[in-house]
């Protein structure tokens, strides 16, 4: 069951240290932003931050297998170490999903996901305002279609816990707290 959050006035967020952490959202949901404000730099793949590794460009599309390769590399290093890592795209594919959920499993960690469902019109709002960056309206309505899809599949997938933020009082509420290592 995803597990909600809404009756906290700030409610906490546990990740275990080890994990694995999908961000899911739509493009504009506020996955960068949440990875920056909880996360340090070097814990964070983003797909975005890969593409611009390997073309100079974060938007260059025909770089998006390359980044991808990139970041599965870097993840499974990573997770070989125990290290916290959170990936900062949309997965909102389920086998996208896979390929990751996959790696942790190799490395015996637990993958949890951070769902930023917030109405799609906030989405479309700040992907108007962008000033980087701005994707047809039609596509962040497609990967919404994909995030509705993939909310109650997560927990059988593998994922674990799973928590789902709705709006962005919610998201600016929550606290993630890492436990300490063991
Ligand atoms: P991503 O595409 O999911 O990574 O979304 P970003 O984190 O890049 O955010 C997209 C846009 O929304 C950026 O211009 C952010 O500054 C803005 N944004 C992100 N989170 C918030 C938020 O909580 N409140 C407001 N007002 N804007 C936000
Ligand atoms: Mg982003």
């Amino acid at each position: 069951m995803a597990s909600p959050l809404s009756a906290d006035p700030a409610p906490e967020l546990p990740l275990a240290p080890t994990a694995l952490v999908l961000l899911v959202g739509v493009s504009g949901s506020g996955k960068s932003t949440f990875a920056a404000r909880w996360f340090a730099p070097t814990q964070v793949l983003s797909s975005d931050a890969m593409r611009a590794m390997v073309a100079d460009d974060p938007n260059d599309q025909s770089a998006t297998d390359a980044a991808f390769e990139l970041l599965h590399t870097t993840a499974s290093l990573r997770l070989a170490r125990g290290r916290l890592t959170v990936v900062d795209a949309t997965n909102v594919e389920r086998w996208a999903r896979g390929r990751l959920l996959a790696l942790a499993r190799r490395f015996g960690r637990p993958a949890s996901a951070v769902v930023l469902d917030l109405p799609v019109e906030v989405a479309l709002e700040r992907n108007a305002a962008r000033a980087d960056r701005r994707l047809p309206p039609a596509a962040i309505r497609r990967q919404q279609r994909w995030l509705r899809e993939s909310i109650p599949s997560l927990p059988g997938e593998g994922f674990t816990p799973v928590w789902v933020l709705t709006s962005a009082e919610e998201v600016d509420a929550v606290r993630v707290v890492v436990a300490a290592r063991t």
